[in-house]
């Protein structure tokens, strides 16, 4: 079976984003970027059905500019097989990234895609159901326990209050939750052996899809700072502040 993962080059979580000063976006330039933390999810689950015998090959795609090919070396040091970049200096908007996969899917015939629940630079939680409404495909979204059989899987999905477990037909589209595994670090030697993995690259326009941006951005601000706490002596004068000033109680 093979497993397509989708990773995205985001701006590593860890880092403070800041607010370009003309309102347009956030600051990207000079900024430490890193996979997106689902996808990572993403391909550590890749590796594990690998692992235990249920996939054969792992492929890593990712959409962007050059740069996204660095995220694509992750996938592949953490032991993706080979890579897939769509080449584009555009800004790719959740439908054509849902679009692009989809062209990918058809070449590709994997019998699952594993992508991330959101991407946490747009945190727009679009992709995986707009691909897998594109290809006709059953989707199981949020996912923190994947069990594969026959022709099939089960997949345990984070709902309010509990657990949902869904039975879902192959081919797939599936999207990670925080809880489904703990990521792997790649190793020296494979991050050594990924270097020699193929990456091949293609353009939305061999793809045969128009990936041009549908939403227009109107402005991101900072939000509003916090204002500074005061210190209050007392139980007594914190149930005071909070009837009397705050009337919370
Ligand atoms: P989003 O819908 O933007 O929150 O992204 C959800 C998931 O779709 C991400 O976690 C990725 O798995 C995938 N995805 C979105 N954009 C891209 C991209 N440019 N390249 C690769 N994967 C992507």
């Amino acid at each position: 079976m093979k497993v397509l993962v989708a990773v995205k080059r985001v701006i590593d979580p860890n880092v403070k984003v800041r607010v370009k000063a003309d309102q347009t976006g956030v600051e990207t330039a000079n900024v430490k970027m890193a996979m997106n933390p689902f996808d990572e999810i993403g391909v550590e689950e890749a590796i594990r059905m690998r692992e235990a015998g249920t996939a054969e090959e792992i492929v890593a795609v990712s959409i962007g500019a050059r740069q996204v090919q660095e995220t694509i070396r992750t996938a592949l040091a953490m032991g993706a097989d080979r890579g897939i970049h769509v080449a584009t200096d555009e800004d790719v908007q959740p439908l054509a990234a849902a679009k692009l996969l989809k062209a990918v899917v058809e070449k590709e015939q994997p019998q699952i895609v594993i992508l991330g629940k959101q991407a946490v630079d747009d945190d727009a939680g679009q992709t995986g159901q707009m691909l897998a409404g594109l290809l006709g495909w059953s989707q199981a979204t949020f996912a923190s326990k994947i069990v594969l059989g026959n022709g099939d899987a089960e997949i345990t999905r984070e709902v309010d209050g509990g657990l949902e477990t869904l039975k879902v037909s192959l081919p797939a589209v599936v999207t990670t939750d925080l809880r489904l595994n703990e990521p792997r670090y790649a190793s020296l030697p494979n991050i050594m052996k990924a270097k020699k993995k193929p990456i091949e690259e293609m353009t939305p326009a061999d793809l045969g899809v128009d990936a041009a941006p549908r939403l227009k951005l109107v402005k991101v601000v900072e939000p509003p700072k916090r204002k500074a706490g005061v210190k209050v002596e007392s139980v007594a004068e914190l149930v005071d502040k909070l009837r009397n000033e705050a009337k919370v109680i």
